[in-house]
């Protein structure tokens, strides 16, 4: 299954052809590196280092999208908005992929469906901006772009982009990686541990309520064992990484062509989206990825029209192949069931069949009186549930869901059942970009989903 892919040579940037089109348009969102030799070489460095995923593997996670495209299976896409360096430890990752795997067993064990697992882990580095610079006490200075970039302390030395930053995005990535292979290979993931993921986190009602969950499943596999299933199957399981495609300094080496088919793949993750702020047509960004054999995911906000869906299939599918384009809907909550059904309608009438996803969280955010970014729950099940409404009205699947969790206790989204309120975001609020959901959020909206797809 495995292809190991040939590196390849950067382009002369002035060799303007296929994988480097890009260059000749307007790219948004990406960093001023004040030495350009500095990031050349940075780039270069980075073009002789291993991939991180294979072609054979991208090409699997595709078949397994188109599977979801046509409502045979869901996809559950979760993580960090930003992934930090710091936070790459052995105990934040493992319990992000705990996390990750406890609400695919309550997503798969409601909907009796197969359960993509994906995490916005591995490379999630790099952060769009509403604005190039930060002002605060009356001194300005460049927005923090993701820890690839540039520090969050807010000083002049932390806030330069620091291309060296790149080659340790790669490496804290494979690290990243590496543990969760081996998390998911070795045995720590294998069904028959249903009851262990839960331990080490603090009690709360979702808890409980996984538990019972994990005892019933339990009892299924042992009667199964019991019965001579053979269970070696269960020992493995998949998990794809992604993160935003955004910053090209690190996306194009990290791109190279695939020694069996001749096509290019991006070996930093198995699957890229594309954000909302970066997504125009004749952008930089749509060129780049559309030339990718990954699968390619786009987000789509509340102003989205039907004919850019459109624009955006012929782009981005131009042969209409299953698996290829995901579409991840962020309408907020007040606008879901208005904004989205008319995007499906019109994707009926094309032949391209794109995956389907929701993404609570990013039209749902707003800022406290007290400076918090933060969302409320209730804004985030609201959404999911327009997402089933409008695709139950349409008649299309609705095949997944894309969060921003973590496994740790933070307090960063409002509500839940242990009612985090405004006064105790302060308590411990650690993302150094948009609110996560913490571990019993999570799992709590992991059962509301299951709810819904099993009432399909
Ligand atoms: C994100 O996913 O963190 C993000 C920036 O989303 P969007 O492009 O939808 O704003
Ligand atoms: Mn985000």
């Amino acid at each position: 299954m495995v292809h190991l892919s040939e590196p390849i040579v950067i382009a002369d940037p002035d060799v303007v052809s296929g994988l480097d089109y890009w260059r000749t348009l307007p790219v948004k969102q990406q960093p001023q590196w004040p030495d350009p030799d500095a990031v050349g070489a940075a780039s270069a460095e980075i073009a002789t280092l291993p991939p991180l995923v294979f072609a054979g593997e991208v090409d699997v996670l595709r078949s397994r999208i188109a599977q979801a495209a046509r409502g045979e299976a869901f996809l559950l896409q979760g993580g960090d908005c930003a992934e930090t360096f710091a936070g790459a430890t052995a105990d934040q990752i493992r319990d992000r992929v705990k996390t990750i795997l406890q609400m695919a067993v309550v997503l798969t064990y409601g909907a009796s469906m197969p359960v993509i697992k994906m995490g916005r882990m591995a490379g999630q580095f790099a952060k769009p901006r509403s604005s190039d610079t930060e002002t605060r006490g009356g001194v300005t200075l460049p927005a923090y772009r993701g820890d690839i970039v540039n520090g969050y302390d807010f000083t002049p030395e932390s806030r330069r982009a620091d291309p060296n930053r790149l080659v340790q995005g790669y490496h804290t990535a494979a690290s990243t990686l590496n543990l969760i292979r081996a998390f998911t290979q070795g045995g720590f993931a294998d069904l028959r541990q249903v009851h262990s993921w839960n331990k080490g986190f603090a009690e709360n009602p979702a808890n409980r309520r996984y538990e019972g969950l994990a005892g019933e499943i339990d009892r299924a596999v042992k009667f199964m064992e019991a019965a001579g299933a053979d269970f070696d199957e269960l020992r493995r399981v998949e998990f794809y990484s992604s993160h935003e495609g955004l910053l090209m300094d690190y996306e194009r080496p990290m791109t190279r062509i695939d020694s069996r088919t001749g096509t290019p793949y991006n070996t930093s993750a198995h699957f890229l989206w594309i954000g909302e702020r970066t997504r125009e047509l004749d952008g930089a960004h749509i060129d780049f990825f559309s030339r990718l054999r990954n699968p390619i995911g786009v987000k789509l906000g509340p102003s989205a029209t039907a004919e850019t869906m459109k624009q955006l299939v012929d782009k981005l599918d131009p042969n209409r192949e299953p698996g290829r384009l995901t579409f991840i809907t962020r309408m907020g909550a007040g606008q879901i069931r208005d904004a989205l059904p008319p995007l499906l309608e019109a994707s009926k009438e094309l032949e391209s069949t794109p995956l389907w996803i929701t993404d609570p969280m990013h039209g749902n955010g707003f800022t406290t009186p007290t400076g918090y970014k933060t969302r409320r729950f209730d804004d985030v099940v609201d959404e999911v549930k327009g997402f089933f409404e409008a695709h139950r009205a349409v008649g299309t699947h609705p095949g997944g869901i894309h969060v921003e969790l973590t496994g740790d206790d933070v307090t960063e989204c409002l509500g839940g059942s242990e009612q985090i309120d405004e006064a105790t975001l302060a308590t411990r609020y650690e993302s150094l970009c948009d609110p996560r959901l913490n571990h019993m959020q999570s799992l709590e909206l992991a059962f509301l989903v299951a709810e819904e797809l099993s009432a399909r």
